[in-house]
């Protein structure tokens, strides 16, 4: 089957999904994935014709991409902060804006050194190992509930040889965090459940509830136990990072701010919705 055949018939049969520009770049990053060829050697080779095993890999994908499932759990990998992380539905794809709180907290502490860094529902590893990595010296500890999550995330740190120490367990029911640290950081479950109907089925359907979802009644639970745990755990001038829902900015500083801590700032994402939190413990 030629290539060009193959790039037609994801035209013809995602249109009723996605937007021109977007079947491009599915259809791009699969031959990087499968035929490592870029879009400009694709072009070189307008003639090319794949052997029957290359041609299945597009259609099974090609299908699945109609189904609306996520082209990062099709490849079974993604970009963040420059690396590689594996991924698959036990975790969230990660996200840029979670590029962007990791470049909050580097700026808040380029000055400081050996860190004991914390990361709360680590999911795939991306926040964790990327300060590890970004901070040689630091020492960095990751927990999560989901043992299938820290299986990938264990798998992250070490195709990215990043020295993070995994911990499984369930923050929710924990009485205290075991060590002191410099930087707590977490972006826990932060979508209300009311909020479904303006998601797009890529993430609905497909991406962990665990990792996405908090009842209505109750939207907070993550930040305020994690908010009460670190400000025990942090030493003096430790930060606290949030990635945050963008609805529940306000109420998410009183919080913060009722618990104990100084300078609650909110940031924006490039979107420019309120998306992090940084909070000091003096
Ligand atoms: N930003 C993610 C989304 O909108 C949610 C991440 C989270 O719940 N922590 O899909």
């Amino acid at each position: 089957m030629y290539i060009n055949s193959i790039k037609s018939l994801f035209h013809e049969r995602l249109i009723s999904h996605y937007p021109v520009q977007e079947i491009n770049s599915f259809f791009h990053l699969l031959t990087e994935n499968y035929l490592n060829k870029s879009r400009l050697e694709l072009a070189l080779e307008p003639d090319l014709k794949l052997d029957q095993k290359d041609a299945d890999l597009f259609l099974d994908a090609l299908s699945r991409l109609e189904e609306e499932y996520p082209i990062q759990y099709i490849m079974g990998h993604t970009e963040f902060m420059g690396r590689r992380f594996k991924v698959n539905k036990n975790v969230l794809i990660p996200r840029p804006e979670t590029e962007e709180l990791i470049l909050w907290v580097l700026n808040s502490n380029s000055e400081r050194t050996e860190l004991d860094i914390l990361d709360i529902g680590t999911g795939s590893g991306c926040i964790s190992i990327s300060l590890s990595k970004q901070l040689s010296d630091a020492r960095v500890d990751a927990m999560d509930i989901s043992e299938e999550a820290l299986r990938i995330a264990a798998e992250n740190a070490k195709e990215n040889k990043a020295g993070v120490n995994f911990i499984q367990s369930d923050i929710l029911t924990l009485k205290s965090l075991s060590r002191s640290y410099d930087i707590i950081v977490s972006n826990p479950p932060y979508v209300r459940k009311s909020e479904k109907s303006e998601m797009k089925n890529n993430v609905l359907k497909y991406e962990p509830d665990l990792a996405l979802f908090v009842e209505d009644e109750d939207p907070l639970i993550f930040y305020r136990k994690i908010g009460e745990l670190a400000f025990i755990a942090l030493n003096k001038s430790g930060y606290l990072f949030f990635e945050i829902n963008q609805f529940l900015a306000e109420d998410l500083v009183k919080l913060i701010k009722a618990i104990g801590f100084d300078s609650v700032e909110l940031k924006k994402d490039i979107f420019g919705s309120d998306r992090m939190i940084r909070a000091l413990k003096k």
